[in-house]
């Protein structure tokens, strides 16, 4: 069934977990999230990107991650992630989704605030759907002459302009800088935890985690303890899917057909998307 970003979030600060939050540009992707959150019962964030827009549009995959949310048994948000421009979401909500982040973070703040606030405007009208924004630069692959830039302060998102940003837009999550890192990780990442329990108190909403990829348990459940309800996941999922592809190509070279590597691949982003659940979801599933 279809939830709301803001009661995903909410299930989360009261079982102390993060909600999953996976990117599915590919069906096998996409199926293997909706497997993993029903073998679970718990609620999981499926999400779209612009960026992956040539791996699939957000009209084809989107409409399979709507279809098979309405119909799963697990609680399924379906999210637009990183929209570039205002017109990106509207296409979201067009297909369905019932919640979009506005990725206007390497704008002028005060051009971030105001497609912000218009993409609030627009969640409102199509019926009040949750709303992301970011404030801060997270740096990513792209930045290639900073290399892995994480632990880089000066780019980390200021509790007092989270504080503002939150009341003057209305935004139900907040995308924040504080140490995570887009991407594969080529050195270890430097967490603020200071810095999450500064933001989640002045913001006054749950704090999204991006970059989720390759921390480690113990990193993950500090993280949510303090704040963090939304967790984004993509490249470690995905860069296993394409090893399990490759390791088929190897051990049956006489493979000659395509579609049984979409499957080791789905089996791959199971087994990936399975181990992230059982972390973030822990102190839940225990009971
Ligand atoms: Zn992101």
């Amino acid at each position: 069934m279809l939830i709301s970003l803001k009661d995903a979030l909410e299930f989360g600060e009261k079982n102390g977990c993060g909600i999953a939050s996976v990117n599915t540009p590919t069906l096998e992707m996409l199926v293997a999230a909706i497997d993993v959150a029903e073998r679970y019962g718990v609620p999981l964030i499926v999400q779209h990107a612009e960026v992956h827009e040539p791996v699939n549009s957000i009209e084809n995959i989107g409409s399979a991650m709507v279809e098979l949310a309405k119909r799963s048994s697990a609680p399924i948000v379906v999210h637009v992630d990183h929209a570039e421009s205002f017109d990106y979401v509207k296409r979201g909500f067009e297909v369905g989704f019932n919640s979009a982040m506005f990725d206007g973070s390497r704008l002028p703040y005060e051009e971030n605030l105001r497609i912000t606030k218009e993409v609030v405007e627009l969640a409102e009208q199509y019926g009040g759907r949750g709303v992301e924004a970011e404030l801060g630069v997270m740096p990513g692959r792209e930045d290639g002459e900073h290399g892995n830039n994480a632990g880089d302060a000066s780019l980390y998102t200021d509790p007092e302009l989270a504080h503002d940003f939150v009341a003057e837009t209305g935004i139900t999550a907040l995308a924040a800088s504080f140490g995570t890192v887009h991407g594969l990780y080529k050195a270890e990442p430097k967490i603020d935890y200071e810095l999450i329990t500064a933001l989640r108190e002045r913001a006054g909403v749950p704090i999204v985690m991006h970059g989720g990829s390759g921390l480690s348990p113990e990193e993950y459940r500090k993280c949510i303890k303090r704040g963090v309800q939304k967790i984004n996941y993509y490249t470690y999922a995905d860069k296993a899917a394409l090893e399990a592809a490759k390791k088929l190509l190897v051990e049956e070279p006489e493979t000659f057909v395509f579609s049984p590597l979409a499957v080791a691949a789905r089996n791959a982003v199971d087994k990936n998307f399975d181990a992230l659940v059982q972390c973030l979801y822990a102190d839940y599933l225990k009971r």
